[in-house]
C-alpha cells in the first residue's frame, strides 16, 4: 500500500512554526478536502500556561483544528512513546477524512519517532527474553563473584568517588560481557557502564549489537512525508527570543505562573507529580522561584527576566543541535533509499516583509506539488542558508561510529591499582604518552612496564590492533593492561 501523506513542520522556538501551519492549512483547505494540524510540542500537550507555551489563541486559528494541543493535566506525565501512539491515531483519523495531517512543533525528538518507527527502546512487542548467543557463552564464563553481581545488579549506580571498588567490579562485569561498548565507558562513569547492563539484562543482548543492528536497519518513514525546517538566523533569533520573553511579561506570565502554583498546592492525586510535565516549562521555573521567595525584590524579578531568556536562548539551541545532529541524519539515512523524504529549510530570519516570499510562498508551493505527487525542486537551491545548513549535516547515521569515537584505552604505566584502571580516550593517547605525569612514570618503569610503554607506542604508530572480543577480556583481567576493540 502506497505511504500517506504527512506534513511535518520543525525548528526552533519563536520562528513562527504556528503560523505556517495555519497558513499551510488554510491554503491546502481551498484545494483538498481540508488540513487538520497535530501538535508536537512537549509542553503545549498541557492545560494551562498558554502564553508561556506560546499556544496559539482560539482567535488566531482561523477555524484549523489544533489536535494533542492543551489535553493534559498539568502534572500528568506524557512521554514520547504516548505521544507517537496518540499522533498515530489523530493522524489516521484525519486520513480517513481525506483530509491532510500537518504536524507542527519543536520537539523535534517526537517528530523524529513518528516519522520513523522501530527506534525506540520498549515498542517491541514484549516476548519471552532469550539470550543471545554471545551473553550466554559470557554468562558461563563468568567469575561466580561477577555472576552474582549480574544476577542482583544494584537498583542505582554506585558512586565511584565513595566506592570505586564497586564501580569497578560493574565496569569488569560490562567488560566481560560487552568489551566493545566497556571500552567506551570509563569505569568510573558508573552511569552509562550501569545502562549498559540494564540493556543486557532486559534485552539479553550485547548493547553494541543492538547499536550495529540500529546502524544497518534501513529507516523507513512511516508516511509519505514533506518536511519544512523554519530557521532563523541565531543573532536575530536570540533578540527576537529576548523581546517575546519582554511581551509575555506584560502579558500576564506571572498571573499565569501564580494559577499553576496554587493548582500544585492543592492535594493532589496519586499520578500527579509537580515537578513533570507543564512544571518544566522555561518561566515557569525561573518565576516560580521568584514568586515563592520571602521577599520578593526588584532585583529578584530583573533576575528571573534574566534566567529565563537565557534558558530560552539554550532551549533554541539544543533545538538546533537536535535537528543537525539526529533528526536531519535520520532524514538522509531514508533519503539515500528509493522512499525519501524531501526536507526543506524555510529562511524565517525575516519575519516581517520577506516572510511571504522567503517562507510562506515556497511551503504553500512545495506542498501542492508534494500532494499532487509532483517533482520537487531540489531542497539545496532555495537559499544560501538552505545550501550551508542542509549539506553539513549529510553524515550517515551510525551509531557505531559513536562507539569507535569513545573507545577508552587503559595506560598501565598510570594505572596504581589494576582493579581501578588509568583510562584514557583513545583520540588523546598520542598525547597522553608525550604528558609530565605519564613520563614522570614512565622514568620510575619496571621491565614489564616497559614492554607495556612500547606496545602503546606501537599502538599508537599503526593504530588499534585486531583482536577478539574475547582476547581482550582476557588480557585486561589477567594483567590489567591494555585493551581495546
Ligand atoms: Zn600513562
Amino acid at each position: 500500500m502506497a505511504l500517506r501523506p504527512l506534513i511535518a513542520i520543525f525548528g526552533t522556538t519563536g520562528v513562527g512554526k504556528s503560523n505556517l501551519a495555519i497558513e499551510l492549512a488554510l491554503h491546502i483547505s481551498k484545494t483538498c478536502k481540508g488540513a487538520r494540524i497535530i501538535n508536537a510540542d512537549a509542553m503545549q500537550v498541557y492545560a494551562g500556561l498558554d502564553l508561556i507555551t506560546n499556544k496559539v489563541p482560539d482567535t488566531e486559528r482561523h477555524g484549523v483544528e489544533h489536535l494533542l494541543m492543551g489535553f493534559k493535566q498539568p502534572g500528568e506525565q506524557y512521554v514520547v512513546g504516548q505521544w507517537v501512539k496518540d499522533a498515530i491515531r489523530a493522524i489516521d483519523e484525519t486520513h480517513l477524512r481525506e483530509e491532510i495531517p500537518i504536524v507542527v512543533g519543536g520537539t523535534s525528538y517526537w517528530m523524529q519517532h513518528l516519522m520513523f518507527p522501530d527506534r525506540l527502546a520498549g515498542t517491541q512487542p514484549e516476548t519471552a527474553l532469550v539470550l543471545s548467543e554471545s551473553i550466554t557463552s559470557a554468562l558461563t564464563s563468568l567469575p561466580p563473584h561477577l555472576l552474582e553481581l549480574f544476577n542482583s545488579l544494584p537498583q542505582q549506580p554506585p558512586d565511584a568517588a565513595v566506592d570505586p571498588a564497586a564501580a569497578s567490579a560493574l565496569h569488569l562485569l560490562l567488560l566481560h560481557l560487552d568489551p566493545a561498548i566497556a571500552a567506551r565507558w570509563h569505569w568510573r562513569d558508573t552511569r552509562k557502564v550501569f545502562r549498559s547492563l540494564c540493556i543486557v539484562k532486559d534485552t539479553g543482548r550485547r548493547p553494541s549489537e543492538i547499536l550495529s543492528e540500529q546502524a544497518e536497519t534501513v529507516l523507513k518513514p512511516r508516511y509519505r512525508t514533506l518536511c519544512f525546517w523554519l530557521y532563523a538566523e541565531p543573532s536575530v533569533l536570540h533578540r527576537r527570543l529576548d523581546s517575546r520573553v519582554d511581551a509575555m511579561i506584560e502579558r500576564g506570565l506571572l498571573d499565569e505562573v501564580r494559577a499553576l502554583h496554587s493548582l500544585s498546592q492543592q492535594p493532589a492525586s496519586t499520578d500527579t507529580d509537580y515537578t513533570l510535565g507543564i512544571y518544566q516549562s522555561i518561566g515557569y521555573k525561573e518565576f516560580h522561584g521568584y514568586l515563592t521567595a520571602p521577599s520578593q525584590t526588584e532585583t529578584a524579578f530583573n533576575e528571573a527576566v534574566e534566567n529565563m531568556k537565557l534558558s530560552t536562548r539554550q532551549y533554541a539551541k539544543r533545538q538546533i543541535s537536535w535537528i543537525r545532529n539526529k533528526l536531519l541524519p535520520a532524514i538522509n539515512a531514508t533519503n539515500a533509499e528509493d522512499t525519501t523524504v524531501p526536507t526543506y529549510l524555510l529562511d524565517a530570519t525575516d519575519i516581517g516583509e520577506k516572510w511571504i516570499s522567503r517562507v510562506r510562498d515556497p511551503a504553500l508551493q512545495l506542498s501542492r506539488d508534494f500532494l499532487n505527487s509532483a517533482d520537487l525542486r531540489d531542497p539545496l537551491t532555495l537559499s544560501e542558508t538552505a545550501r550551508t545548513m542542509l549539506e553539513v549535516s549529510d553524515k550517515p547515521v551510525d551509531p557505531t561510529a559513536v562507539l569507535k569515537a569513545q573507545r577508552k584505552v587503559v595506560c598501565s604505566v598510570c594505572t596504581v591499582d589494576p582493579t581501578q584502571p588509568f583510562m584514557v580516550d583513545e583520540g588523546r593517547l598520542a598525547a597522553h604518552l608525550e604528558s609530565r605525569p605519564h613520563k614522570r612514570l614512565v622514568n620510575k618503569k619496571t621491565p614489564e612496564q616497559y614492554k607495556e610503554e612500547n606496545r602503546l607506542r606501537r599502538l599508537r604508530q599503526t593504530g588499534t590492533p585486531k583482536v577478539t572480543a574475547e582476547s581482550e577480556v582476557e588480557t585486561e583481567t589477567s594483567s590489567g593492561s591494555l585493551f581495546s576493540s
